[in-house]
């Protein structure tokens, strides 16, 4: 249970095509099933229990899990991990123990695991780019990426592509974000030039989320904000 291996629907996604980044919604598939694997059958396994109570959680991952999770079975774990913490903070001097909290602000279980097999998902990926014809077609055929999996594509694309073929890549997925960053540039345009009074009375067209999206595509994160209450702008 504790190593195991997904398997990573990327025909999936990127056929969903439902302008939203397709490797966001696969990390959240996958942030899915930890959480519901850590909160369920992983719980109680020893050889887990140590890597948790070592790299414990970022706050998101506390909160999900606390959400999700039976709450007996949470507070176990959260108990053996605030444990270490403080047989760390008695046995450890300041210079130690400083950067011991350090670490474990920056670490959590969840956050490795995702990135672990997200790294196996843009390895797929490139594997499919080279001999799927299809899924090739069907990349070139998506309409955004948030800004951290763009980074993503351009790193690993330089690991897993020969030069040649990484120009190619990168001449697809640069006309894909020229209009999606072009599109987005327009809507927040609009949607500041609707606050001057001689464009009050024009449609919103498609700028009302605008800087949600924005931030969207900035941070990989749509943010709660207004949550489209337009009434308290
Ligand atoms: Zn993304
Ligand atoms: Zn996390």
């Amino acid at each position: 249970m504790s190593e195991h291996i997904y398997e990573i629907p990327l025909n999936d996604y990127f056929g969903k095509k439902n302008g939203e980044c397709p490797f966001c919604g696969i990390r959240k598939m996958l942030e899915n099933n930890e959480i519901e694997a850590i909160t369920g059958a992983s719980m109680m396994e020893p050889s887990i229990r140590i890597k948790t109570n070592e790299q414990g959680f970022c706050a998101k991952h506390f909160d999900s899990m606390l959400k999700v999770g039976k709450k007996l079975p949470v507070a176990l774990m959260i108990q053996s991990h605030m444990e270490t913490i403080y047989s760390n903070f008695e046995r450890m001097k300041p210079e130690k123990f400083e950067k011991y909290i350090f670490s474990l602000q920056n670490d959590c279980y969840i956050c490795r695991r995702v990135e672990y097999n997200m790294e196996n998902v843009f390895s797929n990926f490139f594997d499919m780019w080279e001999k799927d014809a299809k899924f090739k077609q069907l990349a070139g055929e998506q309409s955004v990426f948030c800004l951290p999996d763009f980074q993503k594509m351009i790193f690993y694309g330089q690991k897993y592509l020969s030069k040649k073929e990484f120009l190619t890549f990168y001449g697809v997925i640069y006309e894909i974000q020229k209009k999606h960053l072009e599109e987005l540039l327009d809507d927040i345009d609009w949607f500041c030039k609707k606050f001057d009074y001689r464009f009050r009375e024009e449609s919103w067209k498609n700028s009302k989320d605008a800087p949600e999206r924005a931030v969207r595509t900035i941070t990989s994160v749509y943010p709660e904000g207004k949550n489209g209450n337009f009434d308290k702008i």
